[in-house]
Formats: C-alpha cells, sequence, structure tokens
C-alpha cells in the first residue's frame, strides 16, 4: 500500500474511489491481466518504454472492470488507456454485433482514434469501423446485413442520426464497453452541445453490463456530475494538478 502511493506520488496521479487497483509501472505488470498474446505484442510494437502516468492508473482500473473518468493532459497517451482494455476485453471477432462504442467530439479525433484501433487489433480477428458516411450505413451495418464489425468510433451526431431511422440503422443493444474520449468537449454547454445526443446514445445502450470510461484533458463539473450520477463504483483518476 505505501508503495501504491509512492508510486501515485511520484507519477502525479491522484484517485477517488473505493478499492481503487494499483497502478502498474511496466507494460509487464500487465500480464496479471491476462492480457491477449496477440495484444501485447501490438502494445509493445509502438516501442514505448513504459506506460503513460494515465496508462498506469487507467489500465488497471479498465482491466478491472470499473467505471472511470479519467483526467490527463493533452498528448499523454489517452488513447491507449481505453482502447487496450476494450480490445482485451472483447478478446475476438463475433458476429453477434456492435461490442463498444468510441465517442469524440471532431471527425479527427475519431479518425485518429480509429487508426490506432486498426494498430492494436491486428490480427486479433476484431474488427472496427469508423462511421464516415450516414449514407452507407444500412449496407455496412443495417438489420439484414451480418453483423461485421465489433468497435465502432464515431462523433456523436452520425449514431444519433442512424439511431433515429425507421427501423434503427444501428443496434447498440450489445455494446459492453463506452467510451467518451474528450468527454469535457463532449459535455460542455454552448452551440455544439452534445449531451442530448449523448443522452439518446447512452440510453439505447441497454446491455447490463456495460463499461462507462470517460476521458479528458481537464477536470469539469458536468462530467463528473454525470458519471457520479450514473456510474455505480465510479473510480476518478487525475494526473498532474487538478484544474477547473
Ligand atoms: P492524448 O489522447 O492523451 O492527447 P494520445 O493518446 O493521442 O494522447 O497520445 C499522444 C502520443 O503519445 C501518441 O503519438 C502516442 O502514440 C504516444 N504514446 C502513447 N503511449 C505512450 C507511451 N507509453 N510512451 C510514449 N509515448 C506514448
Ligand atoms: P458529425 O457532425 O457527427 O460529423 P455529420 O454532420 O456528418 O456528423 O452528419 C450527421 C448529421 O447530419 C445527422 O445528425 C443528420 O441529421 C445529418 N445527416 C447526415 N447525413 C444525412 C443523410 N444522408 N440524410 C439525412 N440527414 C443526414
Ligand atoms: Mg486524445
Amino acid at each position: 500500500e505505501e508503495q501504491v502511493q509512492a508510486i501515485r506520488k511520484e507519477h502525479g496521479i491522484t484517485v477517488l474511489g473505493k478499492d481503487v487497483p494499483a497502478p502498474i509501472s511496466t507494460f509487464d505488470e500487465l500480464q496479471q491481466y491476462k492480457l491477449l498474446p496477440r495484444l501485447k505484442e501490438n502494445l509493445l510494437s509502438f516501442g514505448f518504454e513504459q506506460p503513460t502516468p494515465i496508462q498506469m492508473q487507467a489500465l488497471p482500473v479498465l482491466l478491472k472492470n470499473r467505471a472511470l473518468m479519467a483526467c490527463a493532459p493533452t498528448g499523454s497517451g489517452k488513447t491507449l488507456a481505453f482502447l487496450t482494455p476494450i480490445i482485451n476485453g472483447l478478446r475476438c471477432h463475433q458476429t453477434t454485433g456492435l461490442r463498444a462504442l468510441v465517442l469524440a467530439p471532431t471527425r479527427e479525433l475519431a479518425q485518429q482514434i480509429y487508426r490506432a484501433c486498426m494498430e492494436l487489433t491486428r490480427s486479433t480477428g476484431l474488427r472496427a469501423h469508423i462511421i464516415s458516411k450516414v449514407s452507407e450505413a444500412h449496407q455496412q451495418y443495417g438489420p439484414e446485413c451480418k453483423q461485421k464489425y465489433d468497435i465502432l468510433v464515431s462523433t456523436p451526431n452520425r449514431v444519433r442520426f442512424l439511431l433515429q431511422q425507421q427501423p434503427p440503422l444501428l443496434d447498440l443493444s450489445r455494446i459492453e464497453w463506452f467510451v467518451l474520449d474528450e468527454a469535457d468537449r463532449l459535455m460542455e454547454d454552448g452551440k455544439n452541445n452534445f449531451k442530448e445526443q449523448l443522452d439518446v446514445i447512452y440510453e439505447a445502450c441497454t446491455h447490463s453490463q456495460k463499461r462507462v470510461a470517460f476521458f479528458s484533458a481537464t477536470y469539469t463539473v458536468p462530467v463528473a456530475k454525470w458519471a457520479l450520477r450514473h456510474l455505480k463504483q465510479l473510480v476518478r483518476v487525475t494526473i498532474g494538478v487538478a484544474n477547473s
């Protein structure tokens, strides 16, 4: 326990929540979470020497299937911190339909996440998709097509649009992983307000065991409020000085 505190202190990791799993200091320590061998290879093939602080703490939390609100500076490796547990949890391709949904506030960010996901899923058989044209959604994953994808990456507008078609062009009833990247931007007040869309999307994810994670650069009240209201056994992780 003392050692855990020392590691957190050294890397500026602050945690809130009950029974927060210990941080890892090296990628090797992921072994205790039965990491898929192929996933581990893909992760190591990036050539990173050690996990970043957010990865040190968020990886164990998510690999233990806990709900997470994570705040860490831009450029600190948040993408791998959520993609790795998603991929490990899904294990292999299934034809039952989408099991993970990652939302980001802009198409460019969604593209970046999708690209990282393609690298990390290499040779695992898992299939990721990004909604580029809503008009192609029907043949991509509409009701009568064979369920092709495991992971969906998108901005919220498109997902909501597809959900609200009659009949809906997207089935989120089997989503096991629901991740918001740049959650502070997704939930901020103002013109491009995603909040309403997020509620529609979240409600369509009816799976009883879904894991939820929010990642952002800053700690903001709307995100914390939403997370505390909706999520049981929430773990909050902040890297560096808590802001806002
Ligand atoms: P964030 O989402 O926190 O802004 P990203 O996930 O986009 O950060 O990662 C920023 C950069 O850091 C990327 O180029 C990524 O490949 C790299 N990166 C990720 N993890 C590590 C690591 N453990 N060590 C060094 N660089 C890393
Ligand atoms: P985003 O803002 O997430 O990048 P887009 O602006 O590309 O998404 O498109 C999503 C929104 O645009 C939907 O909410 C929908 O209202 C509208 N839209 C896009 N394509 C179509 C279409 N083929 N038919 C009707 N509406 C569409
Ligand atoms: Mg990011």
